[in-house]
């Protein structure tokens, strides 16, 4: 299991400081969810956190500075599916699903059994396999999403980074990748960091929250710590109500002023 923490981080986009002095820490196993409004920094933040953005401060994977490993070995350690990546509209679902392989493949060389066993049992579990051999080009919205997920997944990684994987999905199949996630998580100790759009759901599944707002963070703690009628009040510029839901975890339901 592996354990993140994040310190002082900061990313300055075209002169803009996107991200100012974000801190956070998650424990090996342990899911944080990360919410916040249009534009607030959660993709920003995700994209630091996977080193494809360059950025200040410190991210340290089990007391590794990530900045400091090399792109193949921060690619074993972090996996990061994208919020809506662009997609070789030719390739096929298995192709894709693949690359999250690359890491394990030697540099020209060919994947394995193993790699196109990882990749066949990823597919299953996201309901893709009829789609192996489908062009990207050729998918739905929320089939485009799962797959995206799916190359996160045979990656591999401990820490597994997701922004917004639910978004294009209906209620099961949102259910469904949720549920596998959470499945990886309690089976294989993954660490996970997402952000999450319906605010219920992440108060659902995750152990802590953090809340961003303007680049910096809000608020953090258990997820009845943050979803408060105040701070969505506050942060979202929406009127709510906050009931108690199943098992203590709080639920978020919009209210007509
Ligand atoms: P979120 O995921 O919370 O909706 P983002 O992290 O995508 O927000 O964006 C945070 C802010 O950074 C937004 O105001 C966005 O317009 C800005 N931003 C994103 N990419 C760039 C860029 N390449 N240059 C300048 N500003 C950017
Ligand atoms: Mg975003």
């Amino acid at each position: 299991m592996s354990h993140v923490r994040v310190k002082g981080l900061s990313v300055v986009l075209e002169t803009r400081a996107v991200l100012s002095g974000v801190e956070f820490e998650v424990r090996g196993g342990d899911w944080l969810a990360v919410i916040g409004a249009n534009g607030a920094g959660k993709s920003t933040l995700l994209k630091a956190v996977a080193g494809v953005l360059p950025y200040s401060g410190e991210v340290l994977v089990d007391g590794l500075p990530a900045r400091r490993l090399r792109s193949r070995d921060r690619a074993r350690l972090i996996a990061y599916a994208p919020q809506a990546p662009a997609l070789p509209v030719d390739m096929t679902v298995f192709d894709y699903a693949l690359l999250g392989r690359t890491p394990y493949i030697a540099y020209l060389g060919r994947e394995s059994r193993g790699d196109r066993e990882v990749t066949g049992s990823v597919l299953e579990r996201l309901d893709l396999s009829s789609f192996a051999s489908r062009a990207l080009g050729r998918l739905s919205g929320g089939e485009r999403q799962r797959v995206v997920l799916a190359r996160a997944l045979t990656q591999q990684a401990p820490v597994l980074l997701l922004d917004e994987p639910t978004t294009a999905l209906d209620l099961g199949h949102q259910q469904q990748v949720l549920e596998l996630v959470d499945r990886l998580r309690l089976a294989d100790g993954l660490t996970v960091v997402t952000t999450l759009h319906d605010l219920s759901l992440a108060g659902q599944y995750a152990d802590s929250m953090m809340l961003i707002a303007r680049g910096r963070v809000a608020a953090s703690g258990a997820p009845a710590e943050v979803l408060t009628e105040e701070l969505i009040g506050r942060h979202f510029d929406a009127r709510v109500r906050v009931a108690v839901g199943v098992g203590g975890r709080p639920e978020v339901h919009l209210e007509r002023p």
